[in-house]
């Protein structure tokens, strides 16, 4: 079974940043309003995520660990149909397998917080308010293989803090710190959608970027779609959501691509952030363990959608 737990493992843990995802995942599915998390040697030493969510009642700390634990799915309905983060109950066990993890919470109604210790199973007492804080310490140290492959301590950072960013990027209502080794490296306070933008994006962005917004019924789109002039070498600020959940998708990128296919030229990659809602009949987003990939129904209709979002945004003078 501990093999099975890692080789689960291999597919949602691949670098310090998942973890900051999965468990960034679980805080926003808590209800916070408030996120810290805190690194040490890029991740790679410990990860701590602190929130002031809803908690785990001390009964049920151990489960939470557990394969297949979730409280997010209550029936087969539920699966059709799935709008929080998490629903696979796979990410604690999985990491739990591949590093040293604890999860210290309090609920509004519990007397005082308890911290489980993952490898001993020991449950005490602990100190904080209303919320979960889970530490992840020394990921891989039982697979030597896989922790040779990390990258430095500063690239891995970087990678942990654009994980935040995506989640960021999505939730303005909700406030993000990153720390790395005592100091602030990333804050983002509550905002409204357009704020946050501005925060996560910069100035620069907004500036040499155009409003997305199409309404289909079925589908909307919201965001920003860069000018050409502002587009880069690298496809490194192209955000994506789904209902909510960052997707790296080819069917989207391509529609995105031929948006500017008359407009941009030499390779050169379109900055842009999207927001698409659509009814969660029609998209299926439990393809892989780690969320990134989802499935249309009518995938032509999304297709299009997107590509006359971005044509319109773009054909817009300046305002
Ligand atoms: P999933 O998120 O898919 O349900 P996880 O393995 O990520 O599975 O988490 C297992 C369970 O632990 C969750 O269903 C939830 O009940 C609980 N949990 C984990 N993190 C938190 C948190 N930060 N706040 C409250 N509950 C949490
Ligand atoms: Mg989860």
């Amino acid at each position: 079974d501990e093999l099975v737990s890692q080789i689960a493992a291999g597919e949602v843990v691949e670098r310090p940043a998942s973890v900051v995802r999965e468990l960034v995942d679980n805080a926003l599915d808590a209800g916070s309003t408030e996120i810290a998390v805190k690194l040490v040697a890029g991740g790679i030493r410990a990860i701590v995520v602190e929130d002031d969510g809803h908690g785990i009642p001390s009964d049920e700390l151990p489960m939470a660990l557990k394969r297949h634990a979730t409280s997010k799915i209550g029936s087969l309905v539920d699966l059709e149909s799935v709008s929080t983060m998490g629903f696979r109950g796979e990410a604690l066990a999985a990491i739990s397998s591949v590093a040293e993890v604890s999860i210290a919470s309090r609920t509004a109604d519990g007397p005082h917080a308890q911290r489980l210790d993952a490898r001993s199973g020991e449950l005490a007492p602990f100190a904080r308010g209303v919320g979960t804080s889970v530490e992840v310490r020394e990921l891989f140290f039982n697979t030597p293989a896989r922790r040779k492959f990390l990258k430095s301590e500063a690239t891995e950072l970087a990678h942990c803090v654009e994980a935040v960013r995506r989640h960021a990027l999505t939730r303005p209502d909700v406030s993000f710190t990153v720390w790395h080794e005592g100091k602030l490296v990333q804050q983002w306070r509550r905002a409204d959608h357009d704020g946050r933008m501005r925060d996560v994006l910069g100035e620069e962005f907004i500036e040499h970027s155009r409003a997305v917004s199409i309404d289909m019924g079925v589908l909307r789109i919201i965001g920003r779609a860069g000018t050409p002039e502002s587009a880069r070498a690298r496809a490194d600020q192209q955000y994506v959501y789904v209902n909510g959940r960052f997707v790296r998708d080819k069917l989207i990128a391509h529609g995105v691509r031929s948006a500017y296919e008359d407009v941009l030229h030499g390779g050169r990659q379109p900055c842009y952030a999207l927001f698409i809602e659509i009814a969660p009949d029609r998209v299926d987003v439990n393809v892989h363990p780690t969320k990134i990939e989802v499935r249309f129904r009518e995938s032509r209709e999304v297709h299009q959608g997107v590509k006359r979002a971005v044509e319109a945004a773009l054909a817009i003078p300046k305002a």
